[in-house]
């Protein structure tokens, strides 16, 4: 046994891995799915979002502004979590920290959500995929992660044949209508499984939603039926 493997049985036998929070590192026998109360209080669950992008918004309405003004290619997109301070930290710490394993906190909480929303007409989950140079720099796929432990818990099959094609550039300092150009003809069907199929894609965030909507439109320009969205957090349109 490797000294690094030894060493990792040994402290999971002090510390078990389910009794520490993924997020804080606290050790703590209360703890279950790998998240503490103190880093979920710290969270905000989204309540009541916009019907159609599932963001959080300001107006008595069902429907946001945003999705008033623009079609969506995706059918309906849901969040866990409103992104605030201490989700976007954990997501950082996750996606540029070399912390993969948390995707297995993340994961349940998405499972959760996804399971009270009753979305049984789902054939395939696809995660929004990254590209390829990207993909090798981090290490790992983040939505990719989170959709392959959704996919196992559901027994919903997992299809990867969305590809990113076009090396974008970060999106965080990019208004809106930048984004969408940035990201328009990004990703390509390899091969098509999913004709007349419903399809569940997976991300960490939505932001202005043009990630999700771009894959959305490649998805059902390759036949697929409908498109939903699932999210670990999501933004507040305003
Ligand atoms: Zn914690
Ligand atoms: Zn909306």
């Amino acid at each position: 046994m490797g000294l690094i493997k030894y060493l990792k049985s040994f402290l999971d036998l002090i510390f078990p891995e389910k009794y520490i929070c993924f997020i804080c590192d606290k050790y703590d026998e209360s703890i279950s799915m790998h998240i503490c109360d103190d880093c979920l209080e710290s969270f905000e669950y989204v309540i009541d979002g916009c019907k159609i992008c599932g963001k959080p918004f300001y107006e008595l309405s069902e429907i946001c502004d945003g999705c008033k003004e623009s079609n969506r290619y995706f059918y309906k997109a849901t969040a866990v979590f409103e992104y605030n301070n201490s989700i976007k930290k954990a997501i950082y710490k996750y996606k540029y920290y070399k912390r993969s394993y948390m995707y297995k906190a993340f994961g349940e909480l998405m499972l959760n959500l996804l399971k009270a929303n009753h979305l049984e007409d789902i054939d395939y989950i696809v995660a929004v995929p990254l590209h390829k140079t990207k993909e090798l720099k981090r290490g790992f796929n983040q939505a990719y992660l989170l959709a392959k432990y959704i996919s196992e818990k559901t027994f919903i099959p997992l299809d990867k044949s969305l590809l990113r094609i076009k090396k974008t550039v970060v999106q965080n300092n990019l208004k809106s209508i930048q984004r969408h150009n940035n990201i328009k003809g990004a990703f390509s069907l390899k091969k098509n499984n999913l004709k007349d199929k419903n399809i569940l894609l997976i991300d960490d965030i939505l932001t202005t939603g043009a990630t999700a909507d771009e894959c959305s439109k490649t998805l059902l320009n390759g036949g697929v039926k409908r498109v939903y969205v699932l999210t670990l957090a999501t933004t507040r349109y305003n």
